[in-house]
């Protein structure tokens, strides 16, 4: 099969496009003839070495296909079936692993790719929008990079729950993109302090919850921007981790509350991985969620489709297809 492949960790051009072998699957786990994988941030984490992954590895958490075969101990899944998953192994390929125990059906009514594409950021965005900090009517959440794939859909959900969303984007396109998708105010944090316009929206007040996937370059603005007692939710590092934080600096702040949660532990039971995929598909089939498919890169163009993400040229979600 063909495949992409990290022997060394380093920039973009380190994907490297490979005939390998189909893979077996072990205990517990399905193959999956795949349809279409996500491309995802913490791929590029993955693949530069902040998040260390054993060398070599095939890159890629989400993928939608069909089950191709299955290993030892699975029962319930057969070949044939339309599954998604946001916790396989290996989806920059053309067969690709996954634990049976992390799997959803697809809904006839759901493409293929479409499922591809919400599996992981879908996820995210409810877990952080229903649990982390549950959104209630009437308060106001900011959202980072609020065109991005999490972003779109971040936006949406937090509409659907009665808030108020002001959104953070770098340029006007994507202002565009994030008002289309419900933001009621957007502010491009490239060109002016969000915490200040966050004040100003919030007549002084401060938000109720920032969802900040930024890191490093927003995380002083985040807690800036926050209402007494409100959530700084720290989920992504696209401009770096987040340095070390005093709790001291959470007290003179306001007494925030400060987070830094990671999807594995929001989908960590079947009930709960079900819970957020059935609620994915359904707002998608009833029209209440738009999935908006960017682009479409060939297997062998990962390393193009990495240099789009990092250099903040995507919108929506970006879908490598093999
Ligand atoms: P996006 O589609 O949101 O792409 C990243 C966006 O981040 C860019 O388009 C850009 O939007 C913004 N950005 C701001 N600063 C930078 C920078 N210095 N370099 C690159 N991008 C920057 O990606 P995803 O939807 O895949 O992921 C969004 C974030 O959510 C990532 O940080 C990811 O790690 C995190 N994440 C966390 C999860 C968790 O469970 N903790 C799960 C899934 C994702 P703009 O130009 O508008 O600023």
């Amino acid at each position: 099969m063909q495949a992409i492949r990290v022997h060394t960790t380093g920039g973009p051009e380190v994907l490297s496009y490979e005939t390998l072998p189909v893979p077996e699957p072990g205990p517990d786990q399905v193959r999956i003839k795949v349809a279409a994988t996500g491309l995802n941030f913490i791929e590029t984490y993955h693949r530069s070495g902040l998040y260390q992954l054993p060398l070599p590895f095939i890159p890629g958490s989400e993928f939608a296909g069909t089950i191709d075969a299955a290993g030892a101990g699975v029962t319930g899944w057969v070949p044939g079936e339309r599954v998604a998953t946001a916790a396989g192994i290996g989806g920059y390929a053309e067969y690709a692993l996954a634990p049976a125990a992390k799997l959803v059906r697809v809904p006839d009514t759901i493409d293929l790719k479409l499922a591809a594409a919400v599996m992981l950021q879908g996820c995210t965005a409810h877990y952080l929008t229903h649990s982390t900090y549950p959104l209630r009517a009437g308060e106001t959440c900011v959202g980072t990079a609020a065109a991005g794939g999490v972003g779109l859909l971040l936006v949406q959900m937090a509409k659907r729950l009665g808030a108020r969303v002001l959104g953070l984007v770098s340029n006007e396109a994507k202002a565009a993109l994030a008002r289309e998708a419900g933001a009621d105010a957007v502010i491009l944090y490239s060109q002016e302090r969000f915490d200040q316009r966050v004040r100003e929206l919030t007549d002084g007040r401060g938000a109720d919850v920032v969802y900040d996937s930024v890191g490093r370059s927003t995380w002083e603005q985040t807690l800036d921007s926050l209402r007494p007692r409100g959530y700084a939710v720290f989920f992504g590092n696209a401009s770096g981790p987040v340095p070390a934080i005093e709790p001291l600096l959470l007290s003179t702040k306001g007494s925030l509350f400060m987070t830094r949660p990671t999807l594995v532990n929001y989908i960590a039971t079947p009930e709960e991985l079900a819970w957020r995929a059935g609620d994915l598909f359904n707002w998608m089939a009833s029209g209440e969620i738009k999935v908006r498919v960017e682009r479409e890169y060939p297997l062998r163009e990962a390393t193009a489709a990495h240099q789009a993400l990092e250099g903040r040229q995507t919108t929506g979600k970006v879908l490598i297809i093999p």
